[in-house]
């Protein structure tokens, strides 16, 4: 059992810290949001998680698991991990670093000789040999390591119980030593259950987050590419996804066209690995990464020109009900969804838009309070001139074709995500229509 904090209780952080204790951690997680840490201890996720409100009340009643906005009460803890944001600076690619700063700052006064530092946050490479030349400052006998974390929203308590690897950036000789048998006993659980481990230093245990994010985005980009030029070809990019996936090098996952990505991870975390190449002088090496974000955010564009040629050359005045606002399904989290925002430019350009989610509603209505919402699909579908499908959640997946076009005014989808049955929809009467499809 170790004794660990973990700073920072966002998606990211609440999760690990909730799973750290079921794995059999004495576990204090710590946030600067009072509010958060206040609702945490209640046992209310601030989040939409699934499977996580059960794990954090299960933990909180075993004892293991407790929260404080007092950085003070991190002294005593052997472990530390540092899970704050690094979100896109303002009018800038890079990642603003100033909550991991901020965060280690304000931890140091508070490490004992023996003590180590896990930093989890996706980071710009470089970051940990320069925080460990701040904690050694500090505290010459604690030491820092690097430990990427792969969670995908919507899978967080699974991938975080059951990670698909593992990977320690460490620092050289004893050190490193002692890091790993520290970071060992944390992850004894999943080693014990043969989840691969990658042990490395600090420069490639960076890069590791940065390059897969890179890679999983540019499969994202690669089929909308594709879509571009089915469209204009007259080919069906689905069918497409499917014939190339079978070739086990290319595989068919992640090969869904549609809207494109967005999220709080992907979008600012290929921009801030280009702002870094450029710092480093390998700005070349990456210069792809560009084309790949103007793939990914010309879908958006697409999306409400395919609305506009739907509804005869003009959205104005005409009623567009949107159904999902996540930025993908399993999740609240609306930052840079691509949903959200064609919903938002819609309204910008004279629609009546009206929004519906199973659980982003209340994250959008602060952000964008102007659309319209719905607390259904069917609400939202009523007397709508156009239905558009926008995050792929299993009840938009499964609605019912015949029954939604008794709602509405106009029997027209839009798939924005290629998940709908596209011959169901047409044999119940509607005009069905997906991005790179005919
Ligand atoms: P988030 O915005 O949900 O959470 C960040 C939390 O840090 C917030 O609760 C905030 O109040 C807190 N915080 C800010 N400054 C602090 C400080 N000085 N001390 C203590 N707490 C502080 O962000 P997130 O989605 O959880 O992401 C966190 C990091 O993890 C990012 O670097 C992200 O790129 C990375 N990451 C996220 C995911 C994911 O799926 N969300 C997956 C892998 C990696």
């Amino acid at each position: 059992m170790t004794r660990m904090t973990v700073i920072g209780c966002g998606y990211l952080g609440a999760v690990h810290a909730a799973c750290m204790a079921q794995l059999g951690h004495d576990v204090l997680g710590i946030d600067v949001d009072a509010a958060k840490i206040a609702k945490l201890q209640d046992g209310i996720p601030p989040f939409y998680e699934p499977g996580f409100p059960e794990v954090l009340a299960e933990q909180l009643a075993s004892g293991r698991l407790r929260f404080s906005s007092d950085m003070a009460d991190a002294q005593g803890h052997q472990v530390h991990f540092v899970c704050v944001g690094t979100p896109q600076k303002r009018n800038e690619y890079a990642a603003d670093m100033a909550y991991v700063d901020a965060a280690t700052t304000a931890l140091l006064p508070h490490l004992s000789p023996g003590d180590l530092v896990v930093g989890k946050s996706t980071v710009p490479v470089g970051t940990a040999a320069r925080l460990s030349e701040l904690v050694r400052g500090v505290q010459p006998e604690a030491l820092l390591a690097w430990n990427p974390e792969f969670l995908r929203e919507g899978f967080a308590v699974q991938d975080t119980l059951h990670p698909d690897r593992i990977v320690y950036g460490l620092p050289e000789g004893e050190d490193g030593a002692r890091a790993k048998a520290l970071l060992d006993e944390v992850y004894a659980t999943p080693l014990a259950d043969d989840t691969p481990l990658v042990v490395t230093d600090y420069p490639t245990a960076e890069l590791v987050k940065a390059a897969a994010n890179s890679f999983l985005a540019t499969k994202i980009s690669f089929i909308n590419a594709m879509a571009e030029v089915c469209e204009a070809s007259g080919a069906d990019v689905t069918q497409l996804a499917d014939a190339i996936g079978y070739d086990t090098r290319i595989g068919r996952r992640f090969l869904n066209s549609g809207l494109g990505f967005g999220g709080g991870c992907l979008p600012k975390d290929i921009r801030a690995f280009m702002a870094r190449a450029g710092e480093l002088g390998a700005d070349q090496a990456l210069a792809f990464l560009r084309e790949i974000d103007s793939i990914n955010l010309r879908r958006r564009v697409r999306m409400v020109d395919l609305a506009r040629e739907e509804l005869g050359g003009s959205i104005v005045g005409r009623r567009i009900a949107v159904l999902g606002l996540a930025f993908k399904p399993n999740s609240d989290d609306i930052r840079d969804s691509p949903a959200l925002n064609v919903a938002a430019q819609m309204r910008l350009q004279g629609a009546s838009v009206v929004v519906t989610d199973p659980e982003a509603v209340a994250n959008a209505q602060r952000l964008w309070p102007d659309l319209g919402y719905a607390e259904s699909a069917f609400d939202a579908a009523k007397d709508a001139d156009l239905v558009m499908v926008l995050t792929e959640w299993d009840e938009y997946r499964t609605l019912d074709p015949v029954k939604l076009g008794e709602v509405v005014a106009d029997r027209r989808i839009l798939d924005g995500r290629n998940a709908l049955d596209r011959d169901a929809w047409r044999a119940a009467g509607w005009t069905y229509r997906a991005l790179g499809r005919k």
